[in-house]
């Protein structure tokens, strides 16, 4: 790995183990979700100005009014979406800076990953092209519309908050699917909901409160 993935000093090997053993403690069990938030560079996906806070437990600005995921949720919504083991299919909406993409693409073939505002999915292409990961797609668009040319996912996860499950997207869960998706308004009063589908329907489950940023429509 080059210098720059490594990290030193605050990004360094040392500073990441702080943050998997703070995992432990919020209650992240599974080995392998552990092993890849260490080893993957969260510091890269930041301003450089940053850089030196990326493995606190914060969301930090990423610009266009948008934050990276505190690395505790990005840890919790992918042990929460893989409890099936490993995913072949999985569709992201809300790529942001990418770091969840990158962590997701760890755990599946295919990662297709789709943001409304442009810059932000150029500056993520670019982070996880330096992280040489190429098993993602990369669509400009209202995640709203999911991705209908590559339904049905194994995966669903959906990084900002609707006030309910959009429809089209419960369409593209395969047989056997799982979504992770925040519902609710902003103000803290949102939920983390993980939707299974199975042949009897949809069985949804409230896991924890949350806070993320609205899902809006159209694109900028
Ligand atoms: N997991 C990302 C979090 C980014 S914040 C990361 O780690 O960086 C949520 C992202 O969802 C923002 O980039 C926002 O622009 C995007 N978003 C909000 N509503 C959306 C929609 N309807 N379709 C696609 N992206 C959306």
């Amino acid at each position: 790995m080059n210098q720059s993935l490594q990290g030193i000093g605050m990004t360094s090997r040392r500073t990441r183990e702080r943050m998997v053993k703070r995992l432990i403690e919020q209650g992240i069990r599974n080995r392998k979700v552990l092993d890849v938030m260490r080893d993957t560079p969260r510091h890269i996906f930041v301003d450089e100005a940053l850089a030196s806070r990326a493995y606190e437990d914060n969301p930090l600005p990423i610009g266009y009014n948008q934050t990276i995921s505190q690395p505790y949720i990005v840890a919790k919504m992918t042990e929460l979406l893989i409890k099936v083991g490993h995913l072949k299919k999985v569709l992201e909406i809300g790529t942001g800076c990418g770091y969840q993409t990158a962590v997701l693409a760890q755990f599946a073939d295919h990662v297709y990953t789709v943001e409304r505002i442009l810059p932000l999915q150029r500056k993520a292409k670019e982070h996880l092209w330096e992280m040489k990961i190429k098993n993602v797609s990369y669509i400009h668009n209202d995640g709203g519309w999911g991705w209908p040319e590559y339904a049905p996912f194994d995966g669903i996860l959906v990084s900002a908050s609707p006030t309910e499950i959009p429809e089209t997207l419960l369409q593209q869960m395969g047989m056997g699917g799982v979504m992770v998706i925040p519902i609710g308004e902003g103000g803290g009063r949102q939920v983390l909901q993980r939707v299974i589908r199975s042949e009897s329907g949809f069985e949804v489950e409230d896991i924890e409160p949350v806070s993320f940023v609205p899902f809006l429509s159209g694109r900028e």
